[in-house]
């Protein structure tokens, strides 16, 4: 949303600076060819460069350095860079309006600022906006009435239907400000959905844990953050203890039971660590920061507390085997990090299951 604020601010800047400049190269335009067509004298045109060009040129500028140098700070918060456009944009308009009679055409301006503060999606924006625009006009009006005595009927009627135009501008502020804002909760919800999927990509339905995928990129990403921090890094593989006939003397969903309980077991103990889950009744934890002592004693625990674990629907106790290694060498990756923990599970289903094997 910061991105798309600050390109809209540049380019808000941009179409105030190309205003600016055509609004100046026009009025030197007319003035010259007015002077050519003798219309004006020499005086007179310096007269009309002087109020029609320079002045409300040197005003403009001003204010688009202003608004420049508040946009381009970081530390301007976002109220204030909206504020800045609003006032730097109504600048603009009363810098035209107050220095020329064509009420009705340049009042329209001042539609401009009021049509602008709608994007950004908030009433209090339009709001200030509508109240400066309206003083603009009728302060530009009181100029042009205080100094100028040829004002005729027609010239009320231009400045009537300027100022019901600025009225007019209201409902279409409005219009873009919904816009805006069904497009930013599009855009919010978006993001919440794919946050969403990138989760549910990683993360096992079943047990909550990280899954096969995720249980790589995690410990493929940590090998390269400890290879540069020296930090100490293990990784436990579990496999549950004859599983197969836990399902098949008590189903299917028992042994379900089984793996959300382990689940939950390695979460609450390793907790500061990764716990994933490889697949079946396969587990793998990544221990952070952790050596290979306190790896193996994390996982003696898990196995007491999961071996001494009574399921009331189950005779015999549970358990599972589990093998430990450290990663010492840059060269191994992931899958030959975890293939060395693999073969010290092997280890421990060989010496007769129930325990966990380190290197
Ligand atoms: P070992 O001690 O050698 O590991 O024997 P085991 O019976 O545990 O090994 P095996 O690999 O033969 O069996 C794994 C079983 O895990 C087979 C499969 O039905 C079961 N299993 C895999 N995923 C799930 C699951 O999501 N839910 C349940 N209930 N069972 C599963
Ligand atoms: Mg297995
Ligand atoms: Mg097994």
């Amino acid at each position: 949303m910061k991105e798309l604020y600050r390109s809209t601010e540049k380019t808000f800047l941009r179409i105030i600076l190309i205003s600016i400049i055509g609004a100046f190269v026009i009025e030197m335009f007319f003035g010259t060819v007015l002077l050519i067509q003798g219309n004006y004298d020499m005086k007179l045109y310096l007269n009309y460069l002087k109020a029609q060009c320079i002045i409300p040129t040197i005003i403009s500028i001003a204010a688009y350095i202003g608004c420049y140098k508040c946009i381009d700070s970081p530390n301007t918060n976002t109220n204030v860079r909206i504020y800045v456009q609003i006032l730097t944009l109504e600048i603009f308009c009363f810098a035209i309006t107050a220095t020329h009679t064509r009420f009705t055409v340049l009042l329209g301006l001042f539609i401009l600022p009021i049509v602008h503060s709608g994007i950004y999606g908030n009433v209090k924006y339009i709001r200030l906006a509508m109240e400066m625009s309206m003083l603009g006009a009728i302060l530009s009006i009181s100029i042009l009435f205080a100094f100028y005595d040829d004002i005729n009927f027609a010239g009320f009627m231009g400045t009537a239907v300027g100022l019901c135009l600025l009225v007019a501008a209201l409902p279409f502020a409005l219009i873009v400000r919904n816009f805006a804002n069904a497009n930013k909760e599009l855009l919010e919800q978006q993001i919440k959905n794919q946050i969403n999927l990138g989760k549910q990509i990683s993360i096992d339905a079943m047990t909550g844990l990280y899954n096969h995928t995720a249980f790589y990129d995690e410990l493929e990403r940590l090998i390269k953050e400890t290879d540069r921090t020296n930090e100490s890094l293990c990784v436990a593989v579990v496999d549950i203890d004859n599983f197969k006939s836990v399902n098949d003397t008590y189903g299917h969903s028992r042994g379900d039971e089984v793996l959300i309980y382990l689940s939950g077991l390695l979460q609450k103990t390793c907790h500061e660590h990764v716990v994933c889950r490889y697949g079946g009744e396969e587990f793998a934890v990544i221990f952070k920061n952790c050596g290979l002592k306190t790896s193996a004693a994390l996982m003696n625990e898990v196995l007491t507390e999961f071996g001494n674990h009574h399921f009331e629907w189950c005779s015999e106790r549970i358990t599972f085997s589990c093998g430990v290694c450290k990663h010492y060498d840059i060269r191994i990756n992931a899958e030959e990090l975890f293939k060395q923990a693999d073969k010290y599970l092997y280890k421990a289903k060989k010496n007769g299951k129930n325990q966990v094997v380190s290197e």
